[in-house]
């Protein structure tokens, strides 16, 4: 945002096309600011509620200085689009919605960070984000993949390309596996015509590309008819419960914990073993504020017989914060100092919890680097891992 006033109404005009207009509901009371995670962060000084101001002004990039497009591009990715800004807004703006229409013009015109470029080209050459070959998104899974969905089946599961190709989060699609034999549920999956939700993408301003990719899955996801579509990544929850429908798909989709507190509930699966364990439970943007999904996985994990549940004071459920990887932040490099995973590693390990429990690919992968890097004495599991872990073979 340039400090110098000089409007530029075309700039102006293509956000609000881009679905910037909501900028004009601002009424300047400066809670999104104070409520933004980056508020915690020493020495970052991020004025949320400037951002509507300068829209509605056609206020930002609306300058040549390169130094000044480059602050100013720090500034629009800086937002992890963790929506706890929304959620206390008076006016009920999203300023993660205003950036991602001020990000497309960033990503129509080349000039953002370069991780990202070079992230949306893999999706371009892919269809995900790391790049995995597409004919061995199920590898993890072992000779012969996965069952395919077939109609009659209780359950699709729409897989992530974290969980499919990271090395850290594949355990996680290792563990689901596990417990939907298990339970003896009926499922399949979308085969490896399956894209990345997109989700994320779009967060980060490539409109097209998340496009091109739902497009794809949308045929896919129309043989599902009435079954109901379990994710393991709450990003994918929210897109296909909120972006896909946009563009005429409707599924039923379920978080992965969400069938595991069925199941368990049912009686389906019995964790039985003890896990002697002290555990905290961080809530995914995606999966609590964005979903409001709180309570399933704390009993999924209080269903383990010697697992004790702590919670971070003052920052839990709908005041959890950040891991940093929403909007895009997962492919972003931020200078020590300025990640929000490292301050909620810290935030956990306070409770004493010798176990920070998530439920997400994203949060794993922010969170294991985390305590690699600040040396908290934490182990990062998957709920669904914990769950695996206390069924008897
Ligand atoms: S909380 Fe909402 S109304 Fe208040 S400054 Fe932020 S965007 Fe504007
Ligand atoms: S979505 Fe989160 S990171 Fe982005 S401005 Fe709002 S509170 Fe800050």
């Amino acid at each position: 945002m340039s400090d110098v006033f000089s409007p530029d109404l075309e700039i102006r005009d293509l956000i609000f096309e881009y679905g910037g207009e909501e900028a004009k509901k601002c009424y300047q009371c400066g809670m999104c600011t104070s409520l933004c995670p980056w508020y915690q962060i020493e020495g970052i000084y991020y004025p949320v509620n400037r951002f509507p101001t300068a829209v509605r002004l056609g206020a930002i990039l609306n300058t040549e200085d390169k130094d000044e497009i480059a602050r100013q591009m720090t500034e629009v990715f800086r937002c992890v689009g963790c929506e706890a800004c929304l959620s206390s807004c008076p006016r009920g703006l999203s300023t993660p919605f205003l950036l991602r229409a001020v990000r497309r013009i960033l990503v129509e015109n080349q000039s953002i960070p370069a991780p990202l470029m070079s992230t949306i080209a893999k999706f371009i050459n892919t269809g995900n984000p790391l790049a995995g070959d597409p004919e061995k998104r199920h590898a993890w899974a072992g000779e012969g993949g996965l069952p395919a969905f077939e109609p009659g089946m209780e359950l699709a599961w729409f897989t992530c390309c974290t969980a499919d190709y990271g090395p850290r989060c594949m355990s996680a699609s290792k563990a689901t596996l596990k417990l939907l034999r298990k339970a003896e549920v009926k499922f399949g999956a979308l085969g490896t015509q399956q894209q990345c939700c997109g989700k994320a993408i779009r967060r980060a301003g490539a409109e097209e590309t998340f496009s091109r990719l739902a497009k794809q899955n949308a045929e896919l996801l129309g043989k599902v008819g009435d079954a109901r579509v379990v994710v393991t990544s709450p990003h994918c929850l929210v897109g296909l419960r909120r972006d896909y429908p946009e563009l005429g798909i409707e599924v039923k989709a379920v978080h992965i914990t969400q069938l595991l507190d069925e199941l368990i509930t049912e009686g389906r699966l019995k964790p039985a073993r003890e896990l002697n364990l002290k555990v905290t439970y961080h809530d995914p943007c995606t999966l609590g504020r964005q979903s409001g999904v709180y309570e399933e996985p704390r009993r999924v994990l209080r269903s383990i017989p010697g697992l004790e549940l702590v919670e971070m004071e003052n920052f839990n459920r709908d005041q959890s914060v950040c891991c940093g990887g929403g909007g895009g932040g997962i492919w972003l490099d931020w200078p020590k100092g300025e990640r929000l995973s490292d301050l909620r590693v810290r935030q956990a390990a306070k409770t004493g919890a010798k176990v920070l429990a998530v439920a997400c690919p994203y949060c794993m992968q922010m969170f294991e680097d985390s305590v690699k890097t600040t040396g908290v004495g934490l182990e990062v599991k998957d709920v669904v891992e914990l769950i695996a872990e206390s069924l008897e073979d």
